[in-house]
């Protein structure tokens, strides 16, 4: 199935609903504020003022309200990295994303995750919108039903083996290279036959840095790679990635929590310290150790709330 994505303004969706009005159907889904089914295309348009059109007859469809270009349009974020080819958006893509790397507690999750063109639109329909504006009880609730569908891998570097590399002079950028790097080559492996159009990594170190972190690696992903900040809103095969992680990351943390008998916080303000301190008082620092990323000066603080308390 071909697709094709604009964005319009509010204007340009106005024009856009009064010129389909007689072919208006009634869509539900996250975001959607107007549909319309043609003979031979499907026009979905979302507050975000993208307009998704679908089937055989889209691309003459898009072409009455201008040219496909999801970059270029106003409205969209500025991103950094590769220049982006048109119609990304609309593509068959491999995407990958990380979370946990700025929490104190719990692990660093890579997932990476494969979304063929024909997909994009299921996967909107199973909740995956654009941007952050995704809770966390949103993303465990539809978690479930993206990994039921969609070709990934999600990996979770657990708090031990990241103290240990970390320690070996390990930079976090080299953690979440290598962590990257295997999640695509688990992915790619799956397909088998299948290749993406495009490879995008949701950018945390530029093209050359990335690299050179892999360099000793055996087997490295390089083929059709694009590397975008903000690429969550680029397409949804690294906004699904991007939930996977993320869930992968609740999960542990619940896992830990319960080990340490309380809620953990995310992140890794005043409030870390805290109960940092209420661990280590409680259950000494090979403990607080084995649930946290060590060399984070949350550490020391907590140390030092309770060498106050000792006084
Ligand atoms: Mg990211």
């Amino acid at each position: 199935m071909s697709n094709t994505v604009i964005v319009l303004d509010e204007n340009g969706l106005k024009r856009l609903a009064d010129h389909y009005a007689a072919k208006k159907i009634v869509r539900n889904a996250p975001g959607v504020v107007f549909a319309a089914k043609l003979p031979d295309a499907v026009i979905t348009a979302y507050k975000s003022g993208k307009v998704l059109f679908q089937g055989a007859g889209s691309e003459r469809e898009a072409a009455l309200w201008g040219t496909a270009d999801v970059n270029a349009a106003s409205g969209k974020p500025k991103t950094k990295g590769d220049t982006l080819p048109e119609r990304l958006a609309s593509a068959s893509v491999l995407g990958s994303d990380e979370t946990g790397t700025g929490d104190f507690f719990g692990p660093v999750t890579v997932a990476a995750c494969f979304v063929r063109a024909d997909q994009i639109e299921l996967v909107r329909e199973l909740g995956v919108k654009d941007s952050k504006q995704l809770n966390d009880d949103w993303m465990r609730k539809i978690a479930p039903d993206l990994q039921a569908t969609l070709v990934h891998s999600v990996l979770t570097l657990p708090n031990d083996k990241y103290n240990d590399v970390q320690a070996r002079g390990w930079s976090q950028g080299k953690i979440k290279a290598l962590l990257h790097n295997q999640a695509l080559k688990h992915v790619l492996r799956k397909m088998e036959d299948e290749r993406p159009d495009y490879i995008l990594i949701d950018q945390f170190a530029e093209r050359g840095i990335y690299y050179n972190h892999l360099k000793a690696e055996k087997e490295i992903v390089r083929e059709n790679v694009l590397f975008s900040t903000k690429a969550e809103n680029l397409h949804v095969a690294v906004a699904a990635a991007s939930i996977i992680a993320r869930v992968a990351f609740l999960e542990e943390m619940d896992r830990l929590s319960a080990q340490a008998g309380m809620t953990l916080p995310k992140g890794a303000g005043p409030k870390v310290d805290q109960i940092a301190a209420t661990i280590l008082w409680k259950h000494g620092e090979e403990k607080l150790k084995s649930m946290t990323k060590w060399h984070f000066a949350n550490a020391q603080k907590a140390k030092a709330i309770i060498s106050k308390k000792k006084l």
